[in-house]
């Protein structure tokens, strides 16, 4: 019989830690929409936030423990500090989930206990079982992670983890938080825990660790061999800094490369069970939803889900996987859900045929989510005769899941040519009800319609990423545009998609301008709470 430990469980991070890197920052019905298409990917467990963080990150993941966190879905877990009051506010928001986890840290290398926490070894020691045994109280799935255990010494590693262990956590979590490790030492750190931590085989040993140095998946895979069973990842390795291990990577790699790593986890060599429990078909609509929420884009060349990942431009590699796709393939696209672009829908489908479309694409909309897609799909069909599932993936993104509709696009009209003047005329209806409309001239058209809507919105903010990308090819293709905008020193994004690109433009600006203007209106009611 097989145990359950043979299995690699994977922990996403991408509402934790993904979302701490600077401009990815997600409303809460983007978090709720991210965590459900994890549950379809088929994690093991989401991270869905820092509950004690702000009241916004608590609602979060006490609204995905509510939603996401059935009897048969993930474990829900919240991060938390070493300390009682962060313990309790993440017990309190996971507790609607079926399975909830709290998972509590400490720092123990000597450099941050002399700089950061400015407490002995002793003291930690003693902090470490306390809080653990304190988190105990309220689920018994507690993992406790010792922060830059990379650069710790193991001696004392190994003391923590015992005690931690001992005070009740099921898994015990190796960060290298400063992405500073290299794969051979990272697998042998973990080894070390495996046979120096006397009551190892109580807790499930689990890696976390950042992209620094490019190394974070390789330090992952070497941590498996060596008895690693738990890998905190994110969608598209977002996350602090150069981000984290990339979720789609390990979970390629560890299929892709099964015969390897079969005997690692105690099975023959040609065993044909999945390492994971992911559903690789959801990995590129997975990884499409979290670029489009966040606006963190993924790379052409980004292994598995970059736009290259699967195209062949070389003559030599063409003919050869024309002749025998395993020329030069190692793995079929359709695995991670790229499927042959089919055309399914056009002008005349109705309703039915494009509800029972979402629903196959596995999109579950409300009536009024539905209603709105729809209205969508009949404009852009009217404009491009053959809508593909990545046009109806991009207006499914663009229209359910977006930000906060307090500006509203009404009209967007540009003049320009090659001897006139870039000219913008917009309007906009404001979040009370009145139509403003404006005018500006541009370097550009899509510069002046940006001038044109800055007049009306009125917040003063600087664009410091702008980019279009086609969907699909051919020439009335759906073009996506992601923007990024600056206001003092936080980032916010936007995404729209339209046939037109200056309308999407227009679009993605006002959403981002949306978000901006949710989180000033945000600010001034705390203000006045406080005051
Ligand atoms: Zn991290």
């Amino acid at each position: 019989m097989k145990t359950k430990s043979e299995r690699i469980i994977i922990f996403d991070t991408t509402l934790r830690d993904g979302e701490q890197c600077p401009g990815a920052t997600l409303n809460i019905d983007e978090k709720l929409t991210i965590a459900k298409q994890l549950a379809r990917l088929g994690v093991d467990v989401i991270e869905a936030g820092f509950a004690f963080a702000s009241p916004g990150d608590f609602e979060a993941v006490n609204k995905i423990a509510q939603t996401v966190g059935t009897e048969n879905g993930p474990i829900i877990c919240s991060l938390a500090r070493a300390r009682q009051d962060d313990i309790k506010a993440a017990a309190e928001a996971i507790k609607p989930a079926a399975k909830g986890r709290i998972h509590t840290f400490i720092a123990t290398s000597d450099i941050h206990l002399k700089y950061k926490l400015k407490r002995t070894r002793q003291e930690v020691l003693a902090i470490a079982q306390e809080m653990v045994a304190y988190a105990k109280q309220f689920t018994n799935d507690v993992e406790f992670s010792p922060e830059d255990a990379g650069r710790s010494d193991p001696e004392f590693l190994y003391e923590v983890l015992e005690r931690a262990i001992a005070a009740g956590a099921t898994t015990v979590n190796i960060p290298d938080t400063v992405g500073y490790t290299t794969p051979s030492e990272f697998g042998a750190l973990i080894k070390g825990i495996k046979e120096n931590v006397p009551n190892i085989d109580k807790a499930i040993i689990s890696v976390h660790g950042h992209n620094d140095l490019g190394m974070a998946v390789a330090n992952f895979l070497e941590a498996v061999k060596n008895g690693a069973r738990q890998l905190e990842c994110t969608i598209n390795g977002i996350g602090e800094r150069a981000g984290n291990a990339a979720l789609e990577e390990l979970v390629m790699a560890l299929y892709v490369r099964r015969q390897y790593f079969n005997p690692f986890l105690g099975r023959p060599v040609d065993s044909e069970e999945p390492l994971t429990n992911i559903d690789t078909k959801q990995i590129y609509r997975t990884s499409r939803l979290v670029s489009n929420l966040t606006g963190m884009l993924v790379q052409p060349n980004k292994a598995i889900v970059g736009a290259n990942a699967f195209a062949h431009e070389s003559g030599i590699h063409q003919d050869g996987v024309l002749k025998n796709k395993l020329t030069y393939e190692i793995m079929d696209a359709r695995l991670i859900g790229l499927t042959e672009n089919q055309i399914v829908l056009g002008k005349h489908s109705g309703r039915n045929a494009f509800r029972t479309r979402l629903r196959e694409l596995g999109y579950e909309l409300t009536e009024t989510e539905l209603n709105q897609a729809f209205v969508r799909f009949k404009e852009i069909a009217d404009k491009k005769k053959e809508i593909t599932d990545w046009d109806l993936q991009a207006i499914v993104n663009d229209e359910i899941q977006q930000a906060p509709d307090l500006f509203k696009l009404e009209l967007v009209q540009v003049s320009c040519g090659s001897n006139a003047k870039p000219t913008a005329t917009v309007t906009l209806c404001t979040p009370e009800g009145e139509e403003l409309m404006d005018a500006a001239i541009g370097t550009g058209p899509v510069d002046a319609v940006y001038k044109a809507i800055n007049r009306v919105v009125n917040v003063p903010n600087q664009l410091i990423e702008f980019s279009v990308q086609s969907v699909t090819a051919g020439i009335d293709a759906i073009g996506e545009v992601t923007i990024r905008l600056k206001y003092e020193d936080r980032v916010f994004s936007g995404h729209a998609a339209n046939t037109d690109i200056i309308v999407a433009s227009a679009q993605a600006y006002v959403n981002a301008l949306n978000r901006l203007y949710a989180w000033l209106q945000n600010q001034s009611k705390q203000e006045q709470v406080t005051a």
